[in-house]
């Protein structure tokens, strides 16, 4: 098939598709509506020799500034209903959905369960890639099973929770990177709706009568509104460290240094740190480097100060991780794919 079939869009800019809004443009582009045209685009980027980026809506990746590849965004569109049982509703959506507005439907539809994880910006196809999680929440809680195009096979295939081997902020997606693309994405929400408040911020609505899915919803979205800058206006990428799950020894060390500091036992028994107080207390919380700097209002967030490029971004990840180590000894990892 050729380019203009595909309709290939040459000198491809990025900037306004990433969060971060990096300076950032791609060889080639291609705006994928229709999964059907998966394979003639994989075909295309094989025959044109060139490697295949699959984005969303760039909300966790740091892009290059000149990609030599064809970037594919995933437009497909289409969310229902699948079946109503006792026990679940079993919804479904394409992977082009916005997570927002897919959380919001389920919600406007009476559907409880996916309001914890409200407000957290993207596609639903990328969701189960990073397991995205939020106020005691993560998709693996509700996932069913998801539909995949395998890029080395061509075959599609349907990948179960065990499948996915969902982790903090992790599943196979990220070890196979670009092998597989989502597709298709099934969610299992349980009924009754079982709130869950177990999040600071969240307890106080247990007291509330006839609290609804929206009612929780709406205080998430406060939250997140109260505590993380808004990426239109100050541009970002959310939390731009993994919280470290380190050995007891390693959390003991930490806490040697600064007895408050936050701690919390995992189900394995090591102990998950916070990133985002790990750095504050480095000292980097509102620091600028160059055109990157962190957020005055949450240190865990890195931000494009104006006209940053990948290179600003990885230099300042540098600093902090670097800074963090120094003090702590703690070694940090970022959250979003730099490609
Ligand atoms: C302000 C802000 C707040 C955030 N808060 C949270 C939060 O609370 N919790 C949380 O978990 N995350 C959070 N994030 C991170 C981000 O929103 C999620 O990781 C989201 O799922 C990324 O979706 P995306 O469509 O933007 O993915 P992209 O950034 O476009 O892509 C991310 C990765 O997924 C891959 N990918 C994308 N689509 C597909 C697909 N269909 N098939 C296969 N691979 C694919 C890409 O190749 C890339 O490797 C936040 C980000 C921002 C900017």
């Amino acid at each position: 098939m050729s380019e203009k079939a595909l309709r290939l869009i040459p000198d491809f800019d990025l900037t306004a598709r990433n969060t971060l809004a990096l300076a950032a443009q791609s060889r080639l582009g291609y705006v994928l509506e229709d999964t059907a045209q998966l394979p003639a685009l994989v075909a295309e980027a094989g025959r044109l020799g060139l490697p295949l980026r699959i984005l969303g809506g760039g909300s966790n990746v740091v892009l290059s500034r000149n990609y030599e590849g064809i970037t594919a965004i995933i437009a497909t569109r289409g969310r229902s209903v699948l079946a109503e049982t006792r026990d679940h509703v079993l919804i479904g959506a394409a992977a082009g959905e916005t997570w927002t507005e897919f959380v919001a439907w389920t919600v406007r539809n009476g559907f409880g369960g996916l309001e914890n994880l409200a407000g957290i910006p993207g596609t639903v196809g990328a969701a189960p890639v990073q397991n995205i999680g939020a106020y005691g929440a993560e998709i693996a809680d509700v996932f069913h099973n998801l539909t995949a195009f395998d890029r080395e096979t061509g075959e599609i295939i349907i990948f179960s929770a065990d499948e996915c081997a969902f982790a903090y902020r992790d599943s196979i997606f990220k070890h196979r990177p670009g092998r597989y693309v989502v597709l298709t994405l099934r969610l299992a929400l349980p009924r009754p709706w079982q709130p869950n408040l177990r999040f600071a911020g969240l307890s106080e609505l247990a007291s509330l009568p006839d609290l609804t899915p929206a009612m929780v919803m709406d205080r998430v979205v406060a939250i997140r509104a109260s505590k993380l800058p808004d990426w239109r206006v100050t541009p970002n990428a959310g939390s731009f460290f993994q919280n470290p799950i380190v050995s007891v020894q390693e959390a003991d060390a930490v806490s040697a240094l600064v007895p408050e500091a936050p701690r919390f036992v995992q189900a394995d028994g090591r102990i998950k740190l916070s990133a985002g107080w790990l750095i504050e207390q480095s000292g980097l919380k509102g620091f600028a480097l160059g055109k990157a700097g962190t957020s005055e209002r949450h240190a865990l967030v890195v931000v494009n100060r104006g006209g940053a490029a990948a290179e600003d971004i990885g230099a300042i990840a540098a600093h902090i991780k670097a800074r963090v180590f120094e003090r702590f000894g703690v070694q940090l990892h970022e959250e979003p794919v730099f490609c």
